[in-house]
């Protein structure tokens, strides 16, 4: 048989865009530098389950890189490394670059909240003999996925004295979980029936967290009694103090490899975290660059970025402004000439379901990291499609630079849809596109993602990192 190519596969070859496995298409070498960056991805993952704690960890990560915090009016130069902590929710990293601030900066942003469960303000009761805390879902969740698992509780409480108090509980392997109850199969007849959305209701959402009472013949609510007991003798707070607390229920167990082959992981609020840990390591990785690099970490992206906290409030365009101030310099100019990498996940084609997809735009797991044009619902509503210039411009540095990428694309048309922070940037008048990591079942309290994938983000913010277009 003739090894030669006939003219038609030649022609072809330079016609048709090749779709490929990044199995078959990285080195193996390739392939094992993607498992260990991995490794060091879930330790991050189970560092930080909440904004809060990721902002610690991000910040413990950059300090060791020499990162210090922003001082504003302080005229920063070439290889400075500053950090601005947004009240720990939120935070925004700079890496001073080498060209005129007035040329514009890199972006990377990407968010560090993801969907689970608040506490009420009041959340606290007892009944049927048991002690359960109300809650109110943060996110779209399907609440069905979030019964019957061990569950872990992670926040703060500021009490009366004004003191701060950080609760994790259910981390340690040595520590209680909690968790919310479903019904048994048994007498189900009638939930059976109900929709799956409509399966576990809101208010079905209770968590449960204590059944000792408080060893007391005469007094009522004890078991309530005995849970406020543990709770004021360990962190000296009252039932008052729940109202000024941000507690969070999150699942309990830890990242993992997932499959024979280890070729994945699965583990808790990847979404958005696979971006962040991506981003921050290519940042945290890379040399003084000409342009400016900026890191956003930001909180509430799955409530909409609103609040001081999330993408739509000002400090990180104060924290480019702050920089650019002692050279005269006015922000707008700089974000006129600014670049983004709106980093978020997206979803992997899944054949349990490929009805919901469009096979042709879909991303695949391990293809790479997923470039997205444009997002939106019926129509592109509410989306900030990148310009053609600005895609080619970043399509041209991913093939540059070796990075394994693919496009991507939220479900079939008129399937669903949804959004990123790209809109926050892209009205602030820079040019933004979205990028990420292809993720199966995401929302869940337990996502895949793979390690190709990953590893293939952090090229791609590598790679940007060192961007002038
Ligand atoms: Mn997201
Ligand atoms: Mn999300």
């Amino acid at each position: 048989m003739s090894t030669e190519k006939s003219e038609a596969q030649k022609l072809k070859e330079a016609l048709f865009l090749e779709r490929k496995h990044g199995g078959l298409k990285l080195p193996e070498e390739e392939i094992r530098r993607a498992e260990w960056y991995c490794e060091d991805y879930k330790k991050f993952l189970d560092s930080g389950k909440t904004e809060r704690e990721v902002v610690t960890t991000a910040i413990a990560m950059a300090e060791k890189q020499g990162y210090e915090p922003y001082e504003y009016g302080r005229k920063y130069t070439a290889g400075d490394k500053v950090y601005l902590n947004n009240r720990g929710k939120s935070i925004v990293f700079a890496l001073i670059g080498s060209d005129p601030i007035e040329n514009g900066v890199n972006i990377m942003a990407s968010h560090i909240d993801s969907p689970r469960i608040d506490l009420k303000v009041n959340p606290v009761y007892e009944d049927g003999e048991l002690c359960l805390f109300k809650t109110h879902y943060y996110g779209g969740v399907k609440k069905y996925q979030w019964t019957a698992m061990p569950l872990a509780l992670h926040g703060v409480v500021v009490r009366q004295d004004g003191v701060s108090v950080t609760v994790s509980v259910g981390e340690d392997e040595n520590d209680p979980v909690f968790c919310v109850t479903d019904l048994l199969p048994h007498l189900s007849a009638d939930q059976m029936k109900r929709t799956l959305g409509d399966g576990i209701r809101g208010e079905e959402l209770n968590l449960l967290v204590g059944s000792y009472p408080y060893r007391d013949e005469e007094i009522s609510q004890a078991i309530k009694l005995n849970i406020l007991r543990i709770l004021n003798e360990k962190y000296g707070m009252v039932e008052k103090d729940f109202r000024s607390a941000e507690l969070s229920i999150v699942p309990a167990f830890k990242a993992r490899d997932l499959g024979f082959d280890r070729s994945m992981v699965a583990a808790y609020g990847q979404d958005d975290r696979v971006c962040a840990y991506t981003s921050l390591t290519a940042l945290l990785h890379a040399e003084t660059p000409g342009r400016t690099l900026v890191c956003v970490l930001a909180d509430k992206e799955e409530t909409g970025s609103g609040g001081t906290t999330g993408m739509n409030a000002d400090y990180w365009r104060n924290l480019i402004a702050g920089i650019a101030r002692p050279y005269g310099v006015d922000a707008r100019q700089v974000f006129a000439n600014s670049k983004c990498l709106s980093a978020d996940v997206n979803i992997a084609f899944d054949p349990t379901f490929p009805e919901v997809h469009e096979k042709m735009n879909v991303s695949f797991a391990n293809y790479g990291v997923v470039l997205t044009k444009y997002t939106g619902a019926r129509g592109k509503a509410g989306t900030s499609d990148a310009s053609a210039e600005f895609t080619g411009e970043i399509q041209r540095m991913l093939d540059a630079n070796g990075v394994l990428w693919q496009t991507g694309n939220l479900g079939k048309v008129d399937q669903g849809g949804g959004g990123t922070v790209a809109g926050c940037l892209a009205q602030t008048d820079i040019d933004t596109i979205d990028i990420g990591v292809p993720v199966l079942s995401m929302h869940a309290p337990l996502e895949v993602a793979a390690k190709i994938d990953v590893y293939s983000t952090y090229r791609a913010f590598c790679a940007f990192a060192k961007h002038e277009g």
